[in-house]
């Protein structure tokens, strides 16, 4: 006559999923006073049989028929819902008529209750995953609010010591000028260690600086259309001292001298900077060549040295921050592991990207892609 699903909750009450003959005053009463497994009656369950009463309407059932809500039924089943030995819950069926239930009635019951208890662990798996998803989240945007705080403390501890630092290095000048009076040999040769040591520093914190402002938001970056050409000399001057001194060549090939991009004047040339210092930094003889070219709607320039070159294994995490391929042969070259991290982060923030392609003992080439249309990619 009727059929019901229950699911057992918390191993201890049914509760009631389904119903096919149940009025919604009787489930009312039933979710008032839901049956419990540990009740007498449900003792089979616990073995995985099922619960058969095919004459319900005996004196032996007097006290469970007032438990159930369908007082006319005449015969009664409960049929495990099982999944590797655990009941999740149960398949009922009332009768009208005093019946049993024929064996292999009784074998497509539990096939059925086997369906239905596939379908229930899923649910509760798909629970479980959601809950452990909602807490993941939780973590995650803990972590991200923890990564704001810190970036903001670094972008205000460095910007806090640029100043200081500044008047090292010009109380410092104004001592190797001899504005102050004539210096001694040892002297002259004091001062220039602060200062290039307070210069090194100065440079450190600016690139935390930068880092830290990038990783807080904090960074306003335009978008005005230059010739990208016009950055590079930019940047080439500042380092030339530094590829001279080495004995590096820096060769360019610029197909065209005009190419404009849109995308921040300042930013690019501080790119192009690090990059270049880097090339240099890295290389001890050969030479250094840059090539700039137009690509579909994107603008490139690449930075092609013959230096130590970087491995496989390294060349993934180059980007990140912090991340130097050796500590110890840094300690010789020196600088923080930002300057790549932030170009990469500045370039994104462009619309633009870099790449690096590179062969240990042969050299590396980066470059660097910028969009030439406003919004463009
Ligand atoms: P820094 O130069 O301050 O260490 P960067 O982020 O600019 O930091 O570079 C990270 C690391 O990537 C460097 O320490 C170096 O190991 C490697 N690297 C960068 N450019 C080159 C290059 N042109 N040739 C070889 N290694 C490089």
């Amino acid at each position: 006559a009727g059929v019901s699903f229950f699911e057992l909750a918390d191993d201890s009450a049914f509760s009631l999923l389904y119903t096919s003959n149940l009025s919604k005053d009787r489930i009312v009463a039933y979710q008032k006073r839901p049956w419990r497994i540990s009740e007498a009656i449900f003792a089979p369950l616990s073995k995985g049989n099922s619960v058969q009463i095919p004459h319900l309407q005996t004196k032996k059932y007097t006290k469970f028929r007032e438990r159930l809500l369908y007082n006319t039924v005449a015969s009664w089943y409960a049929i495990p819902i099982l999944i590797k030995n655990k009941i999740l819950g149960i398949m009922v069926l009332a009768g009208r008529k005093p019946e049993a239930v024929r064996q292999d009635d009784l074998q497509f019951l539990y096939t059925i209750a086997g369906h239905v208890a596939v379908t229930l662990e899923n649910i509760s798996l798909v629970n479980i995953l959601e809950k452990q998803t909602q807490a993941l989240r939780k973590a995650n945007l803990q972590l991200i609010e923890a990564n704001r705080v810190k970036s903001r403390f670094l972008a205000t501890v460095s910007h806090e010591l640029r100043t200081p630092m500044n008047s090292i290095i010009g109380y410092s000048e104004i001592l190797q000028d001899e504005l102050d009076g004539p210096l001694t040999a040892e002297q002259k040769d004091s001062v220039e260690r602060i200062l290039r040591s307070g210069r090194n520093l100065l440079a450190l914190i600016n690139d935390v600086l930068d880092y830290s402002k990038v990783e807080a938001g904090q960074i306003t970056i335009r978008s005005i259309q230059f010739t990208l050409s016009e950055a590079l000399d930019a940047a080439l001057e500042i380092i030339l001292p530094l590829a001279k001194q080495k004995n590096l060549p820096i060769t360019s090939d610029t197909s065209d001298p005009l190419l404009t991009v849109y995308a921040d004047p300042d930013r690019t040339r501080q790119i192009l900077l690090n990059i270049l210092a880097n090339a240099i930094k890295f290389t001890e003889s050969g030479s250094i060549h840059i090539k700039i070219e137009a690509k579909e709607n994107q603008a490139l320039v690449s930075i092609a040295d013959t230096g130590i070159g970087i491995s496989e294994k390294d060349l993934p995490h180059l980007f990140e921050e912090f991340h130097q391929v050796d500590s110890r042969m840094n300690r010789k070259f020196g600088g923080t592991g930002l300057g790549l991290a932030i170009s990469k982060r500045l370039l994104i923030l462009m619309n633009g990207k870099v790449e690096v392609e590179s062969k240990v003992g042969e050299g590396s080439t980066f470059t660097i892609m910028l969009p030439r249309s406003k919004n463009g990619e």
